[in-house]
């Protein structure tokens, strides 16, 4: 039963993962709540034109790749792979449809009313939507992240020649050559969907390395991985505009330190250079609700923002822009609303690229462990783990990063086939603030690649079996 002065106890603005779990949670613990959505389905970003559909392509061009790249033959399979991209791409569409007409099944079921339409504060406690006014005792802003623009070049998803993710993940056709700008997440992951579908890709980074804000050792040997599987990287390198004539288009490139402009001609050329929070429209100035310099909302550590009554979680918010940390503070924003005590730890996020390998890690970089004292850490090979070597795995490693006194781990970071499945055995342990000595003594079954993460642990106190 909502408070008698509003329609709702809770309004989330925007059903991306933070939203549509916050309204869900809402819901759950008896509030009054409803949801607005300014597109058509539900699940934001991440159901619609990010986690999901990328993975699908990932999962099924990770297929393709090992019958046309000889992995398969190794393994005793002979195949020759034809490619029915329109097959690969309708079951994309098919996952997306299954899992946002899930959501809207999840609403209907916990009762939350889903308003059609982009909402617009009109003071704290009311918004405009879909042509009506709806008040609530709470608002959540859940409204997410839309790609960065990058100045000097246009983006045309419906030409396929200059896109961004959602462009990238509905090209007709794979092109010859591929122009990947920057050298991060979205980057290699649909950067690696074309290369193993046939495209010659090449990416272009501004900075000395690809994959910002990972550990060293990770970022080297992913450098490497890549290189081996055919992406050609241009580092330390900026793009500073793009043409098209037709089909095709011409970068203009410059070192990053300044220096001879060259060419490079493309016939598809991805923009992945990151993604900025959602605000426009959103009519913060009716609330006095300013954004910091990154465009974000800032909140507390409940999720409330300076404005009573004003909350907001996800990709708005500062932090790593990822599902399941919008999906943590949905939960948590909900139950603070609740009156119950809801905590997102931020030291204990994982982060996965989905690629192949697969590239996870939880935690502090030994980098930034360093600089909070002595730390001690190991790198055990997956080449010494018996499953992945079986399997035909051979590349990465799993490096544990522990306090050198308190043995306490601080981080944890792997490359491997399956590392997105294993780092969160690390997240587990590091929340219930394990030392490296509690992973190494757990029993792991064997022939797991899981094993490689008790040796790296092992490795940390100086007694791994294996290398
Ligand atoms: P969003 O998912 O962006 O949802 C916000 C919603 O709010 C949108 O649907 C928008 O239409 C709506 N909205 C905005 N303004 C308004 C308004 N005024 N009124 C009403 N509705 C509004 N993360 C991972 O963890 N794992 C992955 O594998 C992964 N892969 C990705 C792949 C790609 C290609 C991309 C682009 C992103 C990926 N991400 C991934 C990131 C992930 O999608 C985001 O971190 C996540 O969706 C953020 O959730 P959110 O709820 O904060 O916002
Ligand atoms: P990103 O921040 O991961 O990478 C962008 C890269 O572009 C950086 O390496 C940056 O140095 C480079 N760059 C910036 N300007 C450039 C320029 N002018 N020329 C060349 N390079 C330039 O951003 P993204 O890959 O666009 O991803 C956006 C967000 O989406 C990320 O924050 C990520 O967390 C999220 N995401 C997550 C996943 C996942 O969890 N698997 C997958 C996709 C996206």
């Amino acid at each position: 039963m909502a408070d008698q002065n509003y329609d709702y106890d809770v309004l989330v603005i925007g059903a991306g993962p933070g939203g549509y779990v916050a309204a869900i949670r809402a819901a759950q613990l008896g509030l009054k709540t409803a949801c607005a959505e300014g597109r058509e389905t539900l699940g934001g970003t991440c159901l619609n034109v990010g986690c999901i559909p990328s993975k699908a392509l990932l999962h099924a061009s990770e297929y393709f790749d090992a019958a046309a790249n000889g992995t398969m033959k190794e393994l005793g399979i002979d195949v020759t792979p034809k490619l029915n991209l329109d097959q690969m791409h309708a079951q994309r569409r098919d996952a997306v449809e299954g899992l946002t007409k899930g959501v809207a099944f999840l609403f209907k079921k916990n009762k939350v009313d889903w308003l059609n339409g982009y909402a617009k504060f009109k003071d704290a406690h009311t918004v405009e939507v879909g042509g009506e006014t709806k008040t609530a005792k709470n608002i959540i802003i859940a409204t997410g992240s839309a790609v960065t623009p990058l100045p000097g070049v246009e983006v045309d998803n419906d030409n396929h020649v200059v896109v961004d993710s959602t462009g990238a993940l509905e090209l007709p056709k794979v092109p010859k050559k591929m122009v990947v700008i920057g050298a991060g997440v979205i980057g290699l992951e649909l950067g690696s969907v074309w290369r193993r579908l046939g495209a010659e890709v090449t990416c272009v980074e501004f900075l000395d390395q690809v994959l910002p804000g990972m550990d060293g050792d990770i970022r080297k040997e992913a450098n490497k991985i890549f290189t081996k599987q055919g992406i050609e990287f241009k580092l330390s390198t900026k793009v500073t505009g793009v043409t098209v004539k037709g089909k095709k288009a011409t970068l203009t490139l410059e070192p990053a330190a300044g220096g001879d402009e060259e060419t490079m001609e493309a016939d598809c050329v991805l923009v992945s250079i990151g993604r900025r929070p959602n605000t426009d429209g959103l009519g913060l100035d009716a609330i006095g609700l300013e954004t910091n310099k990154r465009g974000q909302i800032e909140t507390d550590h409940d999720f409330r923002t300076k404005v009573d009554g004003v909350w907001a979680i996800g990709d708005v918010v500062p932090g790593p822009m990822l599902a399941h940390k919008a999906e943590d503070e949905g939960i948590a924003c909900a139950e603070n609303i609740a009156g119950q005590t809801g905590i997102v730890n931020h030291a204990v996020i994982p982060s996965v690229v989905y690629t192949w390998p697969e590239i996870a890690g939880v935690g502090l970089t030994e980098e930034e462990a360093k600089e909070t004292g002595e730390v001690k850490s190991f790198k055990f090979p997956m080449m010494a783990n018996s499953r992945a070597k079986t399997n035909h795995e051979p590349d990465g490693f799993v490096k544990v990063i522990a306090d050198a006194e308190t043995d306490r781990v601080l981080g944890v970071w792997c490359i491997a086939s399956v590392a997105g499945t294993m780092i969160a055995e690390a997240a587990v342990a590091m929340e219930f603030g394990a030392t490296s000595e509690d992973i190494a003594y757990t029993c792991h079954a064997h022939p797991t690649h899981a094993e490689a993460m008790k040796e790296a642990a092992m490795g940390v106190t100086g007694k791994p079996i294996h290398v």
